[in-house]
């Protein structure tokens, strides 16, 4: 029992209606993104129809309404993630934008020749193509903190890695490939021991398990809004304020400066600082409305219902002979990977698409990880709150069905 009136929770996201080759649709792509309950679509809807305008400048209602409803979405990001203080939180784009905003506008600062940089081996591309870009350009050392066999990063491996020229410690919460919810709070620990800076990665954890941020003991902590069933193009950078506030800006312009001269520019402070230009305002209303939906059904109760149908999946595709499940590591979040004897995880997909069921196939943005269990791609069906056992039950019944006609 899930805790909460899943078919009520079902009712309120429309595109879970929808039917797909005469099928109903059986949405296991939450990894990729995840769908909008109408809450958050009528309160983005609203927002234009009553509340939009430019942030900040003007006098006039609109513009107090719509600056209302953007500092009502931070502070309510604030309070979901359990950070002290609403001006620690940028909105940015999305995980990409906020892990780069750190590695040029902290990384351009506190990184240079001969220092290392630590991230692991299950880390998305977006959490190692911008490290990788700060050391060439300034002449540092990416470490990766290797996995054991099952897919946990090696925290003996890690110790052994940290120095004294490592200077950031950038880890993935839980794996967009795998599941693995990584022991992040331990990893934290022993980089801060040493005075060394660490940013989580929780594009993959927010939706589905309770963050605090000030427990975690991060520096920074990064999501995507469309990962908890938000609009896509709006993101969280949370920072600690000192660490924030002794970073330069990242992008120069409007809504971010104090004054302007030609000789000398005085920045605003916290948050505006990392926020010019013009930002996605109706986007982070809407974040904001999804976080208060997550909110009123309890990140807990989303967690524990979750973690028990991963579990029934993990049990339930273990049980296909042919099938090879990728990550293995017990209380797994929200992802199954696998692939199946006899067929290209395209055939998988397609075969799955034709009944209705939509999982990812491919890459999935995190080549190392695949590769590091012997693949180029996997067949990843990822769930979400709003799934049910009886929508896992057609997932195995139709990958069954393939597994036995190979047979
Ligand atoms: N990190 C992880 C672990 C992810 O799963 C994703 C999205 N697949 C990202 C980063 C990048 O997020 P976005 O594309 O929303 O910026």
């Amino acid at each position: 029992h899930p805790g909460f009136d899943i078919q009520a929770v079902r009712r309120d996201f429309p595109i879970l209606s929808e039917r797909i080759n005469g099928k109903p649709l059986v949405w296991l792509d939450n990894a990729a993104t995840t769908h909008k309950p109408r809450q958050v679509i009528e309160r983005i809807s609203h927002f234009y129809a009553h509340e939009n305008s430019n942030i900040h400048r003007a006098a006039h209602t609109l513009a107090a309404r719509a600056t209302d409803a953007y500092e009502h979405a931070r502070e309510v990001v604030r309070r979901f993630i359990h950070a002290p203080d609403a001006r620690e939180v940028i909105f940015v784009r999305g995980t990409t934008e906020a892990i780069n905003l750190v590695a040029k506008a902290w990384g351009g600062t506190n990184v240079g020749e001969g220092d290392e940089i630590i991230i692991s081996h299950l880390e998305h591309h977006a959490n190692i193509v911008p490290w990788q870009q700060l050391a060439a350009a300034k002449g540092a050392r990416l470490r990766v903190i290797p996995v054991d066999d099952q897919g946990q990063i090696r925290l003996d491996e890690y110790q052994k890695l940290i120095n004294d020229r490592t200077k950031i410690v950038a880890i993935g919460h839980v794996s967009n490939v795998l599941g693995t919810v990584v022991p992040v709070k331990q990893v934290v620990e022993i980089a801060r021991r040493r005075g060394i800076t660490t940013l989580i990665d929780g594009a993959q954890s927010i939706a589905h398990t309770p963050v605090d941020v000030q427990d975690l003991g991060a520096d920074f902590f990064v999501f995507s809004g469309h990962k908890i069933f938000a609009p896509t193009g709006i993101g969280v950078l949370w920072g600690r304020r000192e660490v924030l506030e002794a970073m330069p800006p990242w992008q120069g312009g409007g809504n971010m400066i104090a004054d302007v001269t030609f000789e000398k520019t005085v920045y605003q402070p916290l948050p505006n600082t990392f926020e010019a230009g013009t930002g996605n305002i109706a986007d982070a209303v809407g974040l904001g409305a999804a976080l208060e939906y997550v909110e009123r059904i309890g990140i807990a109760q989303i967690s524990r219902y979750e973690h028990a149908l991963v579990d029934y999946g993990m049990a339930q595709l273990a049980s296909i002979a042919g099938l090879r499940l990728i990550g293995t590591v017990p209380g797994k979040a929200s992802v199954l990977a696998f692939t199946l004897d006899g067929y290209s995880t395209d055939e998988v997909g397609q075969a799955l698409n034709a009944e209705g069921i939509a999982v990812r196939t491919g890459h999935h943005c995190a080549q190392p990880i695949l590769r590091r269990f012997g693949v180029e791609t996997a067949v990843r069906p990822s769930l979400a709150f709003y799934n049910t056992f009886d929508e896992v039950d057609q997932l195995v019944r139709e990958v069954r069905k393939l597994a036995a006609r190979r047979r």
